[in-house]
């Protein structure tokens, strides 16, 4: 049986008059939740979240693990239609469990939203889990620097949450156990106050998980604590049996969730469902439109994306690589650099150019005009022979 050890810390920070965060840390299931709305709803709809995931004291597959967030997500949907007050709230979910499937020890990882879980290994830590928010689309895409979606002012807008919509999508990952690993859950209160280095540094130098988890709690509030910092630190102390000889990827399986919601529209156009906003701030909502695209494999269709960082600074524009299917981007590369038509104020013009495109022309040899010419000569000397034969 695999042995964790483990610590749990949250904090409302130095600006919050409320803590929205969930934790959860049992015997074998660690979860952070992130709650937003306003009102009580995010402290409402995370701590459903991690109600929800203490009922079981133990998972015996990663589909189980689901299911318990969807019934969670089910859970959530439920009370915010019941209470008014509540409509609207929804919560992040990153959840760490230990289990034996099929006579196999695993660390299995669900994940809804951008709170994360990074696995600190010999020599590195790495973010196993993607975000779902609007910035980290932005970076992905190119449109701006990991260090810019620090301060974007939408870093606050997630692509998907509990409370949201029906189905829920939900990316799991399946893990080997390895003793010595490290892994950290936490809400974005910790990730948007210090750097991966920071936090790799401050892991690195304490021991005990409890005492990591308070040194980066504490770590986060001195950087200026402007949101609820949530942290969880496990460590696998032992594995049964022991792994003879580790792999260097702990990924045995991983299913990122299908790429667009339901409730998206043919070109993909937002008509999102929902977003929801980290920070609580209703005037976010509604924008985040952007139907989450963690797959890889969509990553490598997009090279030209990159080479326009002007886009960046047109808000608008953060809707619209949605509205081509990864299909249509492969096949049709030049359409990102296609110049931006004017705002269409001159309506008559456009008109023109739409209706009457004599481009055309333009490819005609010179000889298909003599011919043409000749085509037409003919014609009017016929049609002056048939008048005056008939006057
Ligand atoms: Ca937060």
């Amino acid at each position: 049986m695999t042995t964790l050890a483990w610590g749990a810390v949250t904090d409302t920070g130095r600006i919050r008059d409320v803590n929205q965060d969930g934790v959860l840390s049992a015997e074998s299931v660690f979860v952070v939740a992130d709650g937003m709305g306003g009102h009580s709803g995010g402290e409402v709809a995370s701590a459903i979240a991690v109600e929800k995931m203490a009922e079981k004291t133990a998972f015996n597959s990663v589909d189980e693990l689901v299911e318990t967030v969807r019934r969670a997500n089910r859970e959530v949907l439920d009370r915010a239609l019941d209470d008014r007050a509540l409509y609207g709230m929804g919560t992040t979910l990153v959840a760490l469990a230990a289990m034996t499937v099929d006579d196999t020890e695993l660390l299995c990882v669900v994940n809804v939203g951008d709170s994360r879980l990074y696995l600190r290994t010999a020599g590195q830590m790495m973010q196993l889990t993607d975000d779902h928010s609007l910035v980290e689309g932005m970076v992905r895409d190119g449109w701006i620097t990991a260090e810019e979606a620090k301060v974007h002012p939408q870093r606050n807008v997630v692509t998907r949450a509990l409370g949201v919509e029906e189905p829920l999508l939900v990316d799991t990952w399946e893990l080997v156990p390895v003793a010595g690993d490290r892994y950290l859950l936490c809400s974005d209160g910790l990730t948007n106050e210090l750097s991966d280095t920071e936090i790799e540094e401050i892991l690195d130098e304490t021991a005990d998980p409890q005492e990591a988890a308070a040194a980066l709690v504490e770590a986060a509030c001195a950087a200026g604590g402007r949101d609820n910092v949530t942290v969880v630190v496990v460590d696998v102390v032992d594995t049964e049996p022991t792994e003879p000889d580790p792999p260097a990827d702990r990924v045995v399986a991983n299913h990122q969730a299908e790429t667009v919601p339901a409730s998206t529209d043919a070109t993909g156009n937002g008509t999102v469902p929902a977003s929801a906003d980290a920070t609580g701030n209703g005037a976010e909502q509604g924008r985040a439109t952007e139907p989450d695209r963690t797959t890889k494999q969509g990553r490598t269709t997009e090279p030209d994306r990159t080479t326009e960082p002007d886009r960046a600074t047109e808000p608008d524009r953060a809707t619209e690589p949605d509205g081509t299917t990864k299909q249509g981007r492969a096949t049709e590369p030049d359409t990102a650099a296609e110049p931006a038509e004017p705002a269409s104020t001159e309506l008559d013009s456009l008109s023109w150019r739409s209706f009457v495109d004599w481009s055309w022309l333009r490819t005609w040899p010179p000889s298909w005009f003599a011919a043409l010419a000749f085509i037409v000569l003919l014609f009017a000397m016929l049609l002056m022979l048939v008048l005056s034969a008939v006057l």
